[in-house]
């Protein structure tokens, strides 16, 4: 089923936490020269035009980087993110927002690696032209075509099975991120195989999720069943900006599940998840959880579910 299209979604308050967060997870692993890889199982088309077509249908940017756009007390993470959205909007009016890839791309130096998935046929095609956009921008800028080579590459596949063929990555550096539509519950299921396999494959690489925080069983179990993945420990953070909302009334709140996350992430969110509340929330049920901690113990002679 493909009926999802982040185009109605783009720059939401979900889309505020996990591409802040992604981009910090960059920054951290470019601290060192060595390259590293960068996998976006569900890449979506990689920027939406916010004036126009489905962004429009209920303005959800309203509920996230349109709050942030004027503010220029931000701190200093957020800053980093939003000034990656100004700089793709040199009027100075918000028209365009960058998916996951581009906001990769924009963080990711010249020695690193891009790998998309995508399997919406659209979206897939959207996401090549606007890569091509990009690169035709950065070629008149000077920036040599040698370099831009295989530094990105997009796939019409299904990204938790094309995970497994890049793993563990030439460079045994990466971040992989896991961010599909959850329409199907399935997906959850999945997430978690991917992980599991993942780990096996690439057990030092950060793996980053998103996931909604609905009512729904699958997706209230969600971060309970990924903290018993074996890793070098976890990190939780949710945004709500209002009150629980019933499903199928939108969405008030997400997730981002990180395995073997680096130790500068918590100490920032604990910094800057308070701001975002204040910044985001719409009622008085706003919230953070943010919480971390190693696997728990498997094998413990109890079978587990799930
Ligand atoms: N990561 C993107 C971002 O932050 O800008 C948004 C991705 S959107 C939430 C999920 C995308 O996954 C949709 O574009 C959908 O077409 C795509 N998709 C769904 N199932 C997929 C699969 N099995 N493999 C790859 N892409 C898939």
């Amino acid at each position: 089923m493909l009926s999802y299209r982040h185009a109605f979604h783009a720059g939401n308050h979900a889309d505020v936490l996990k591409h802040f967060v992604t981009i910090q997870l960059l920054k951290y692993l470019g601290q060192k020269d060595a390259p590293y890889m960068y996998i976006d199982t569900h890449a979506g088309a990689g920027m939406y035009a916010l004036d126009s077509g489905e962004a429009t249908k209920n303005a959800e940017f309203d509920t996230g980087i349109t709050r942030l756009w004027g503010r220029k007390d931000l701190p200093a993470p957020l800053a980093e993110y939003v000034d990656l959205i100004r700089a793709m909007n040199p009027s100075g009016k918000l028209r365009f927002y960058p998916g996951s890839p581009y906001c990769a791309e924009k963080v990711m130096r010249e020695q690193d690696r891009l790998r998309l998935f995508e399997l919406h046929p659209r979206d897939v095609k959207m996401l090549a032209e606007n890569f091509r956009k990009l690169e035709a921008h950065e070629a008149a800028q000077g920036r040599p075509a040698a370099a831009r080579g295989k530094r990105v590459m997009i796939s019409h596949a299904d990204g938790f099975a094309g995970l497994k063929s890049l793993l563990p990555p030439p460079s045994r550096r990466g971040l992989v991120l896991i961010d599909p539509p959850y329409e199907v519950k399935d997906d959850y299921r999945r997430v978690k195989q991917t992980l599991e396999d993942a780990l096996g494959r690439f057990a030092t690489g950060i793996y980053a999720v998103w996931y909604p925080a609905l009512q729904r069983m699958e997706s209230r179990q969600m971060p309970e069943k990924l903290k018993r993945i074996p890793a070098n420990g976890w990190l939780n953070v949710t945004l709500s900006i209002s009150a629980p909302v019933p499903d199928g009334f939108g969405l008030a709140s997400s997730g981002m599940f990180i395995l073997n996350p680096p130790w500068t992430l918590e100490p920032m969110l604990r910094e800057v998840m308070p701001w975002l509340v204040k910044a985001l929330g719409s009622d008085a049920g706003a919230s953070f959880v943010l919480e971390s901690g190693q696997t728990l113990p498997v094998n413990t002679g109890t079978r587990r579910t799930g």
